[in-house]
């Protein structure tokens, strides 16, 4: 992954944008002292739901990449394509941001395979949420647990903001005004649905993880 998309994702992750608001974003958009990032313009005015412009709080996290963003960006857009100019819908970002999902730990569960049966020709696997030990039922050898990438498209990483934030104890008002829902009741459907860091510990470890160093470690 390029510097350019590990920025990007980052501010997809963090601030929830949209895909064509993210494309769109200038650098005059980016007020770091007030932490606030202006959403106002898209690529594509027609997929962009709610007209109004509005200021979405800057997380912590997210402060060094808009920095370096802000800096690397040769002209007025934060996230151009290399050759400056915008980025269009046919980027390739799904499956970067797959990747660093993958490597940030966050997947849709583990297939837990038996080896021994397998090259016997009788496979045995069973799909589970966590990667604990289990043994074959059938002939009690220990299963091998291969973890199985979430399928996500970067529409996606706004339930993934919403996920992280409310795991992180944020108040879903705040998550909604983050996230820009008009009406915060379906984010709190969103929390409820996405939201049980119990059953997920991939979710919980996320924001730890999260790192320069680890979306970058491409
Ligand atoms: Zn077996």
């Amino acid at each position: 992954m390029s510097d350019s998309d590990r920025r990007l994702i980052a501010t997809a992750l963090y601030a929830g944008l949209r895909k064509g608001e993210l494309f769109g974003l200038r650098k005059r958009d980016v007020d770091i002292e007030r932490r606030l990032l202006m959403v106002r313009r898209s690529y594509d005015r027609e997929s962009t739901k709610g007209a109004r412009d509005e200021a979405v709080p800057i997380a912590t996290a997210l402060v060094p990449y808009l920095q370096e963003a802000l800096e690397a960006a040769p002209g007025a857009l934060l996230f151009p394509r290399p050759d400056g100019e915008i980025r269009t819908e046919d980027d390739k970002l799904g499956k970067c941001l797959r990747s660093a999902l993958n490597r940030a730990g966050i997947v849709d569960g583990y297939l837990h395979l038996c080896r021994r049966c397998k090259r016997k020709g009788t496979p045995h696997e069973e799909k589970h949420t966590d990667c604990q030990r289990r043994w074959c039922p059938k002939c009690g050898m220990l299963l091998w647990a291969k973890a199985l990438p979430r399928r996500f498209r970067l529409h996606d990483t706004r339930h993934t903001t919403a996920t992280l934030l409310l795991a992180a104890g944020v108040d879903r008002y705040a998550v909604a005004r983050i996230l820009r829902h008009s009406d915060p009741k379906i984010t709190f459907l969103l929390g409820e649905t996405l939201g049980e860091p119990e059953g997920r510990p991939t979710h919980t470890s996320f924001p730890a993880t999260c790192t320069r160093k680890s979306i970058g470690s491409a």
